[in-house]
């Protein structure tokens, strides 16, 4: 898209490009708070095994990665230290304890092992050890919380589930685009918004020749995974009905205490078919979705397609207890 294009209606915009950060996390926990998902990675120790040694020693993660490890792992589990090795983890390098209680840090007091405390994302991190934690209520034990704790770098990094290469993001963001532009109402809505004619013209040719070019507008692919209906509208993949435009424009926050929002509008999330999980890299295209926020709640742990199956079962139990209780 070499030429200039005419700009979305501001709400969509940043619906469009928050998919490209991750959720919020506050100060209590070691992960940023809505960083772009091509960051420095955070990968549970406990979850090493799911990334090959290919993926660590290669560039896979744009940002590179930390690997979070407790003191108990570290300074009792001789496993850990053939992991480690065998991973190429080094504990200030490309590794760091976290600590998360008070016997943590009384048993294994960092300090005393002569660690530092760790301020830097980039590899080496130059420091070996994170405190999180929360003050007891007695007194002398208020909390301790260290590393990635001030204003200009807060949070070690992102969690793994949530990364995608800026190349990815992108193409996601394109496809989602695409997708509002395939709701039923669409163009009226945009016109609505103030967005003329030729100016939706315009966005919607270069949007889908881009998806055309890069192979992200595939109207089998997004049928069958629940993104678009056969009338090639854009659908909400749990419960099948088709997306209103305009609920992608609607501040949801500001007008909840208004009356004059239409009631048959409900919210619109970003919806992952199959949900994010350590050791896949789910935030990827044709598997982003724009769904209802209340489908969206229920499937957000387990994927779309374990949902519906757990609601069969649960509406043929319902028949058959129906049944039992009319004998
Ligand atoms: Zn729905």
């Amino acid at each position: 898209m070499a030429k200039r294009l005419p700009k979305l209606p501001p709400l969509l915009q940043s619906k469009i490009y928050k998919t490209g950060q991750t959720r919020s996390a506050n100060d209590d926990v070691i992960f940023q708070n809505r960083a772009n998902r091509n960051g420095t990675v955070l990968i549970p120790f406990e979850s090493i095994d799911l990334f090959d040694i290919s993926i660590l020693t290669s560039h896979k993660f744009e940002s590179g990665f930390i690997v979070v490890m407790s003191p108990e792992d570290y300074y009792t589990n001789p496993e850990a230290l053939i992991t480690m090795k065998s991973k190429k983890l080094k504990l200030g390098v490309n590794a760091i304890l976290l600590y998360e209680t008070r016997e943590q840090w009384n048993k294994f007091n960092p300090y005393k092992n002569k660690l530092s405390v760790a301020e830097k994302r980039t590899v080496p991190i130059d420091g070996h050890f994170v405190a999180r934690i929360l003050s007891s209520g007695s007194k002398g034990e208020e909390k301790i919380i260290l590393g990635f704790n001030t204003s200009s770098c807060k949070g070690a990094g992102i969690r793994v589930a949530e990364y995608a290469p800026l190349f990815t993001i992108k193409s996601c963001h394109l496809q989602l685009e695409y997708l509002f532009w395939l709701c039923y109402d669409s163009k009226e809505v945009a016109l609505g918004a103030g967005m003329t004619e030729t100016e939706i013209e315009q966005r919607m040719t270069a949007i889908t020749t881009a998806c055309n070019n890069q192979k992200l507008a595939n109207t089998d692919r997004l049928y069958k995974t629940r993104i678009i209906d056969n009338a090639k509208n854009t659908i909400c993949p749990l419960c099948l009905k088709k997306l209103s435009a305009g609920a992608f424009l609607i501040n949801f926050f500001e007008s909840a205490e208004k009356s004059d929002v239409d009631k048959d509008i409900s919210q619109i999330n970003l919806f992952y078919i199959n949900q994010l999980k350590i050791g896949e890299f789910n935030h990827s295209p044709y598997n982003l979705a724009w769904g209802h926020q209340n489908c969206n709640m229920i499937c957000k742990e387990t994927g779309v397609i374990e949902t519906i199956k757990w609601m069969k079962e649960v509406v043929v139990n319902t028949i058959i207890f129906n049944k039992d209780s009319s004998n």
